[in-house]
């Protein structure tokens, strides 16, 4: 490619929205254009990165023997019914209507559609296991698309779904998928952690998410440094000490009576119309570690995002005591491992709390949060409590230096951007749908199901929390938009110059390297600041004086600076 014929358009400054790096380079590097919220172009540029996502994935499930298909992004409502999901999945499916007035969705997954395949292609137990997947278009209609790509409304995944013909041969095939994840996952380059996650009603521990490491991660992931554990929190506060809840139970039984207030009581407790939107609302306590040092717990009641008063839902506190101090709003970002600002101040001032259902009760000798800085609060002791965690789901009930659940160690906590995840799902769906094969036994059986995602666009944003620096994005080569990047200097003063750039140029693209010629005449600072914004691993600068000398420069976009290397040679360099 060369650059004067490919499409390069960087910015100076990040959008006003962007609030995460990986979202403020992607717009800056031109890879990325906003058409609405959540809703996104793929650029040139961008586009060269999303396919070489692709085509990792697709690899590696071709593999692992899934058979690819293209499911229609439109689907008849009638499906989504009978699996009840049509009126029970809530505003984050999109339902349209054509001119006849029927109903459709925007696929925020397939399983509906490819179950309705299965059960009417395969209908003997011979033609199992079946594993079919698409690289397609989703909308999810987010209630906060943000981030970017990261949080889109509209994105593309990667959906596979697994046909077994019984339990243990289902299990099989989600073995075979969450090994396949391990490889593509190695493949990016990326740190990633593949943690334990609720399988929800279905039971069992077959559910897996692999969370890319960065501290902007939406999700919470636990671990133990010292063994295999890993969960995300939802699943570790299910498996969280007996001991911890019974110490819960013990706090709760000593709680106030709580007296009751309705949503309309608690904005006028934090001085704001009921219809405010507030950033986050923050309970926090400080619980002395055995050697009396101060380990801030903070509990969380709204942490992300704006809320309608309307809509505040807290759970019950137990056990408050006096005594707290005011902590700063850096010192919460920093236990949070947030970036600064991400909770927002917002809060309370004056004893109050707990909403379940629009009913609030108020407690009182409490209260944190702050809607200034410095205003948070610590210290609010109320012990290791923690009631019906289903009422909200940021408080926490597991906490770093815990026991991890396998005896081996102290659990520690990291964020996480979830970009994959598997599923063992059973008969959930075959069963709504009647997807049934006939066995070896000549009777009709269910199928077993599981499914299997990655985020194909939430991917490249991932791997830009992870590797970035001040100038810009450093893809890893596997998902770079190009590999190498071929600057000259001044070629059109040396004629010297573009000739040994243009046959270098012919020389990688005839091994096959994705290179891109940069024969825009840009100035060098220009140039350059363009390829480290856009993040291509290798540059090869080809300048009139060290070509006089036999050679080019070359340097890495971790590297501080460029190296001579001899011009015969830099070939082989960059391959
Ligand atoms: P999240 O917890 O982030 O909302 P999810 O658990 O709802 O994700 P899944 O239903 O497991 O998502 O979908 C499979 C994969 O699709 C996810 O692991 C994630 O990588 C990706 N994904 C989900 N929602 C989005 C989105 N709004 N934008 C981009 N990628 C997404
Ligand atoms: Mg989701
Ligand atoms: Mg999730
Ligand atoms: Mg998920």
């Amino acid at each position: 490619m060369k650059a004067s014929q490919f499409l390069i358009s960087t910015l100076k400054e990040a959008p006003a929205d962007a609030e995460v790096v990986s979202h403020q380079l992607m717009t800056r590097a031109g890879m990325v254009k906003k058409l609405g919220a959540g809703i996104y172009t793929y650029m040139p540029m961008g586009l060269r990165v999303i396919r070489k996502v692709e085509a990792i994935v697709r690899e590696e499930m071709n593999r692992a023997g899934a058979i690819e298909m293209t499911m229609p992004v439109v689907q008849p409502a009638e499906l989504w019914q009978e699996t009840g999901r049509f009126d029970k999945m809530g505003p984050e499916l999109l339902r349209i209507k054509d001119r006849h007035e029927r109903d459709y969705v925007v696929q925020p997954t397939s399983e509906e559609v490819v179950t309705d395949i299965a059960r009417q292609e395969l209908r003997s137990y011979k033609q199992l296991p079946k594993n079919f997947y698409q690289i397609q278009t989703k909308f999810r209609d987010e209630r906060r698309p943000r981030f970017g790509l990261m949080r889109g409304r509209e994105f593309i995944m990667k959906d596979a779904y697994s046909f077994d013909r019984d339990q243990a041969s289902a299990k099989a095939s989600y073995q075979v998928m969450a090994q396949a994840y391990r490889r593509i996952f190695d493949r990016f380059g990326l740190r990633y952690r593949a943690v334990a996650a609720d399988s929800g009603a279905i039971g069992g521990d077959l559910s897996e998410e692999f969370q890319v490491i960065a501290a902007t991660g939406e999700d919470a992931i636990v671990y133990c440094p010292d063994s295999e554990y890993a969960a995300n929190m939802e699943k570790a506060e299910a498996l969280a000490p007996t001991q911890a809840r019974a110490a819960a139970t013990q706090a709760m039984a000593k709680t106030p009576t709580p007296g009751k207030a309705t949503c309309a009581d608690v904005a006028q407790l934090l001085g704001v119309p009921l219809s405010t939107t507030v950033k986050s609302l923050v309970l926090a306590t400080d619980v002395q570690d055995a050697n009396g040092a101060s380990t801030a717990r903070i509990w969380l009641l709204l942490l992300r995002g704006d809320h309608d008063m309307n809509e505040v839902k807290v759970g019950k506190l137990a056990g408050m005591e006096q005594g707290f101090r005011f902590a700063t709003l850096a010192e919460i970002d920093a236990h949070f491992g947030c970036q600064p600002g991400y909770l927002g101040p917002v809060g309370l001032r004056q004893p109050v709390t707990v909403v379940a259902d629009r009913e609030v009760a108020v407690m009182h000798d409490w209260i944190c949060g702050a809607n200034a800085p410095d205003f948070h609060m610590t210290g609010v002791n109320w012990g290791r409590d923690l009631p019906e965690p289903d009422l909200v789901a940021d408080l926490r009930n597991v906490v770093a230096g815990d026991p991890s659940p396998d005896g081996k160690g102290m659990l520690a906590i990291e964020r996480g951007i979830e970009v994959g995840h598997v599923f063992y799902l059973g008969t959930k769906y075959s069963r709504a749908m009647n997807a049934s094969f006939l066995a070896e036994d000549g009777k009709p059986q269910l199928l077993e199901m599981g499914c299997y995602g990655i985020g194909i666009t939430r991917l490249p944003a991932a791997a830009i929390e992870q590797n970035h620096d001040a100038r810009g994005i450093i893809w890893p080569d596997a998902i770079a938009p190009f590999t190498v990047v071929v600057c000259p200097i001044g070629p059109d003063r040396s004629p010297a110059v573009k000739e040994a750039a243009d046959a270098l140029y012919q020389e990688l693209l005839a091994a096959g390297v994705d290179v891109i010629l940069d024969d825009r005449g840009e100035r060098p600072g220009a140039m350059f600041a363009d390829w480290e914004l856009i993040g291509v691993p290798h540059r090869v600068t080809i300048g009139d004086k060290a070509l006089k000398e036999g050679q080019v420069e070359y340097q890495h976009r971790r590297d501080a600076a460029a190296t001579r290397v001899a011009t015969a040679e830099i070939g082989t360099f960059v391959k």
